[in-house]
Formats: C-alpha cells, sequence, structure tokens
C-alpha cells in the first residue's frame, strides 16, 4: 500500500501565559491511499490539534515544536505560507464540524463554492460555476439552480454540511479530513451524511482522516484507527482487529461504555481525562485505571506491537 500522508514524532504545544503545554506528544501516524483513517478520543484528547495540524490550521498561540508531516514527499511543516494555500483544498481538503459557522452568511453559497474554484483551479467564473453546480449535484442538493444563488441562512444544517462537502470535493483533493463532521446535526440528519461521505469517498477513492468520538462511526467507515488519550496515542489497530480484541484499558472502557441490544448495565470510565495543564507522571491513564501497577505512575509506556494492534500499556 501507497503512504500519501505520514506524520513523524508530532509534538504540539499551547503557548498559555506564557507557559508552554504539551497537547499532542509524539504522535506517529500514516494514511494509506484510498483509505480511511479513523482517530478517535473524548474532546481535548488532541485528535483534532493533530488532523488540523496536517492543514496547518491551528490557534495562533499553538506551537509545532518538532516533528514532520510528510505529503508527496514534501514536510508540510516546511512549506511557506503560500505554499500552504495551494495545497488547503486543492490538495487536503477539510469538512469542519459545524456547518452552520463555516460559511460566510454574506455572500451566497454559489459565490463561495465559485471562490474556492477560482483560486484553486485557475478557471473562468462560468466555469466555475458549471463546477459549482456538479459539485452541489453530487452532494445531492435539489434544486441546484436555485438553490446554489441562496445565502446560507436559507439551507438546513444537513443541507449546510452538504454544502461543505461539495466545497471540499469540488477540487479533486486527494487527502480529505473530516472533523467530527455531523457532531453539530440531528440525529436523524447524521446517518445521511455519513452515508454521502462514505459513497463520495468510495467513488473517488480519497483518502480520508475520520476524527470522531464515536466508536459507531468507525466500526462503519475506517479502515485502520488511532485511539487517542491526553495527546498520545495509546493505541492504533486495523478496524476489525480493534473491535474483535481491544487491548487498552481505555479503549476497553470505550466500548464497554457502549449501549448493545441486551446489556443490563452501561460501565462508565471514572474520573475525567486531564486538562493539557496538569502534568500526570507515567501513564496518563493511570488515575482512571483499575489495572494500574506500581510501575504505571513512574514511567509513561511506549507504543509496543502486540497481536496485530500498537498499544501503550504496561500490561502487554
Ligand atoms: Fe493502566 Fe498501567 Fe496500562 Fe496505564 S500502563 S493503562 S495505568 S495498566
Amino acid at each position: 500500500m501507497t503512504k500519501i500522508l505520514e506524520i513523524k514524532n508530532l509534538n504540539i504545544s499551547f503557548k498559555i501565559e506564557d507557559e508552554l503545554f504539551r497537547a499532542v506528544h509524539n504522535v506517529n501516524l500514516s494514511l494509506e491511499k484510498g483509505k480511511v483513517l479513523g482517530i478517535v478520543g473524548e474532546s481535548g484528547c488532541g485528535k483534532s490539534v493533530t488532523a488540523m495540524s496536517i492543514l496547518r490550521l491551528l490557534a495562533s498561540n499553538a506551537v509545532i515544536e518538532s516533528g514532520e508531516i510528510i505529503f508527496n514527499d514534501k514536510n508540510l511543516l516546511n512549506l511557506s505560507i503560500k505554499e500552504m494555500q495551494q495545497v488547503r483544498g486543492s490538495k487536503i481538503a477539510l469538512i469542519p464540524q459545524d456547518p452552520l459557522t463555516s460559511l460566510n452568511p454574506l455572500y451566497t453559497i454559489g459565490d463561495q463554492l465559485m471562490e474556492t474554484i477560482k483560486f484553486h483551479r485557475g478557471v473562468s467564473a462560468k466555469q466555475a460555476r458549471e463546477i459549482a453546480i456538479k459539485a452541489l449535484h453530487d452532494v445531492k442538493i435539489p434544486e441546484v439552480e436555485r438553490r446554489i444563488d441562496e445565502y446560507p441562512h436559507q439551507f438546513s444544517g444537513g443541507m449546510s454540511q452538504r454544502v461543505l462537502i461539495a466545497m471540499a470535493l469540488c477540487c479533486n483533493p486527494e487527502i480529505i479530513i473530516a472533523d467530527e463532521p455531523t457532531t453539530a446535526l440531528d440525529v436523524t440528519v447524521q446517518a445521511q451524511i455519513l452515508d454521502l461521505i462514505k459513497e463520495l469517498q468510495k467513488q473517488r477513492h480519497t483518502s480520508l482522516v475520520f476524527i470522531t468520538h464515536d466508536l459507531g462511526v468507525v466500526a462503519e467507515f475506517c479502515d485502520y484507527v488511532a485511539v487517542m488519550y491526553a495527546g498520545r496515542i495509546i493505541e492504533y489497530a486495523d478496524t476489525r482487529e480493534l473491535f474483535n480484541n481491544p487491548l487498552h484499558p481505555y479503549t476497553k472502557g470505550l466500548f464497554e461504555s457502549l449501549p448493545a441490544p441486551g446489556k443490563e448495565e452501561l460501565k462508565v470510565i471514572k474520573g475525567q481525562p486531564p486538562s493539557i495543564t496538569e502534568s500526570i507522571p507515567g501513564c496518563t491513564f493511570h488515575p482512571r485505571c483499575s489495572y494500574r501497577m506500581e510501575v504505571c505512575d513512574k514511567d509513561a509506556p511506549e507504543l509496543v506491537y502486540k497481536d496485530g494492534h500498537m498499544v501503550s500499556c504496561y500490561l502487554y
């Protein structure tokens, strides 16, 4: 399999009142051509920060302290702002979390799509409109010829997310990063949007990085899964393998907390994930772990290979 993207030893911190706090610790990940990589974990675990670093769309107080993000033999972290603008949208596109705040309320849907298309594809306004109409058809927006001239407030959340998917796909990117693309939508619309993303990804063989906290979505969508906790990858495996045999106590806890037919009691993982400003020695999961051993609060375990997984836990 050809690797299309490789993240190597990535460390990202945030500057808060002149102090640096590490949010992403030594992350290594790769994405294969045409495959879907899921990054799963609770809010604040570093999954979105890792994904946004690929596009270099981080908050102004974020500091990429070290690492490489290799795409087409180039380290994206070394590109100039201008070079990065050529990558964003045309080679690597984003489907954001909240459609309602991601579209500009002052411009029509068509204007916003056409601006992207003209910038990246260098075509005339007439050609850009034709491409935009086709992209809106592809994401199954009804009455496209009329709706293309409407404003975002005239679209529902689900329809706005379809527009953003059209915007992500209209320049035929090699990679799409979907950052919890259904979190802000009604449950009834979520399944439709997921089905649409899945269908378009399969048709186009686009590589996808899918950020989610929902294991059900991972099961349906992803070829490989990285589980993140407190800024670290604590388990990585192919999806079937992870679901059949989760190894890390945190991953096991996530599965045990899922509802299932016939399950009488849902277990919860006690405690809360640490905040970015908290420094926890050893394994960062040890305050919540029921398998905790003496060694666990001394040194952080490394990711090791075990039964077709990568896992970071002293049990293995
Ligand atoms: Fe639990 Fe120790 Fe494994 Fe951490 S290293 S998950 S504390 S058993």
